[in-house]
C-alpha cells in the first residue's frame, strides 16, 4: 500500500477535500488524526469513517490552528497514539471569500489571514520541529487555482493562497536539505460545501473555463495528495500541483 505505516495529521479534515484526503490516506494504509474547528463536526466525520471503514486507525482533534502550541500538542498526541513518528502534515483548513475590496471589514480580512496563512505557517512550523529531528517527512498545503489567476472579488482569498505558495516554495528550500519535502496542491472548482456557498454566478463563470467540462470531485484532489505524501514522490518538492481539469481564466 502506498502509505503503509505512515502517520498523518490533516487539518480541515471533517468534510470536503480534507475528509476525502483522510479517507484516501486510510485507504492507502496510513494512520490519521483529522482536525476540525468543532468537537461535534470532528465526531460526525469519525462516525462516517467508522461506518465506511470499521476499525480504521483514525482519531480526531480540534486544536485552535492559530495557536502553534495547540497544533504541536495535536501532533504530539498523534505520535503518542500511532508509534512515535509524524510522516505527513496536511495544512488544508481554509475559508473562501467573495467580498468586494471596498466592503471588506478589518475583521473579515483578519479572518482569512488567520486561517489561510497563520494556521498554515503554524502547521508547517509544528510539523517541521518533529520532522527535522526525524530527518524525514512530508508537508502538504492546500492552495487554490486562484493562486495562479487571482479572482474578481474577495481578494483576501487569492492573496492568502499566493502566501501559501510562497511558504511552500520557501520551506521546500529550507527543509529539503533536512530530509523534509514540502508541496502544495492547487484545486480548481471542486464540489464541496465551500463551492456550494459561493454565488451561483461566480461558479458558473468559473466552470465555463474548465476544459474537462465539470467541477472536480474531492476524491480526485485527494488522489494527488496521496501520491505526493508517498515515497513515489520522493524527488518532488517545492511544487504547486494543479488539479483543476485544465482550467484557464
Ligand atoms: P470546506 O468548507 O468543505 O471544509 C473546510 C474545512 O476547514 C472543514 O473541515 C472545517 O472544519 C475546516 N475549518 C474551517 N474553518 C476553520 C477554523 N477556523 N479552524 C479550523 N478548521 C476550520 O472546504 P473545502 O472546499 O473542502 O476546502 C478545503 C481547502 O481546499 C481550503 O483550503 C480551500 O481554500 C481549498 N480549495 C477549495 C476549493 C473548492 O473548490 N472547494 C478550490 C480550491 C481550493
Amino acid at each position: 500500500m502506498l502509505l503503509e505505516g505512515k502517520v498523518a495529521v490533516v487539518t480541515g479534515g471533517t468534510r470536503g477535500i480534507g475528509l476525502a484526503i483522510v479517507k484516501s490516506f486510510l485507504h492507502h494504509g496510513a494512520s490519521v488524526t483529522l482536525c476540525g474547528s468543532r468537537k461535534e463536526t470532528v465526531e460526525k466525520a469519525l462516525a462516517e469513517i467508522e461506518d465506511l471503514m470499521p476499525g480504521a486507525p483514525v482519531r480526531g482533534a480540534h486544536p485552535d490552528l492559530t495557536d502553534e502550541a495547540e497544533v504541536r500538542a495535536t501532533i504530539e498526541e498523534t505520535m503518542g497514539a500511532f508509534g512515535g513518528h509524524l510522516d505527513i502534515m496536511v495544512n488544508n483548513a481554509g475559508i473562501s471569500q467573495s467580498t468586494p475590496l471596498v466592503s471588506y471589514t478589518p475583521e473579515e480580512i483578519q479572518k482569512v489571514i488567520d486561517l489561510n496563512i497563520l494556521s498554515v505557517f503554524n502547521g508547517c512550523q509544528a510539523a517541521a520541529k518533529v520532522m527535522v529531528e526525524q530527518g524525514s517527512g512530508v508537508i502538504l498545503n492546500t492552495s487554490s487555482i486562484v493562486s495562479l489567476y487571482g479572482q474578481a472579488a474577495g481578494c483576501g482569498y487569492p492573496a492568502s493562497k499566493f502566501a501559501v505558495n510562497g511558504l511552500t516554495k520557501s520551506l521546500a528550500r529550507e527543509l529539503g536539505p533536512k530530509g523534509v519535502r514540502v508541496n502544495a496542491v492547487a484545486p480548481g472548482v471542486t464540489a464541496t460545501d465551500m463551492v456550494a456557498a459561493l454565488p451561483e454566478e461566480m461558479v458558473k463563470r468559473v466552470s465555463a473555463g474548465i476544459p474537462l467540462g465539470r467541477p472536480g470531485e474531492p476524491e480526485e484532489v485527494a488522489n494527488v495528495f496521496s501520491f505526493l505524501a508517498s515515497d513515489k514522490a520522493s524527488y518532488v518538492t517545492g511544487c504547486v500541483v494543479s488539479v483543476d481539469g485544465g482550467a484557464v481564466f
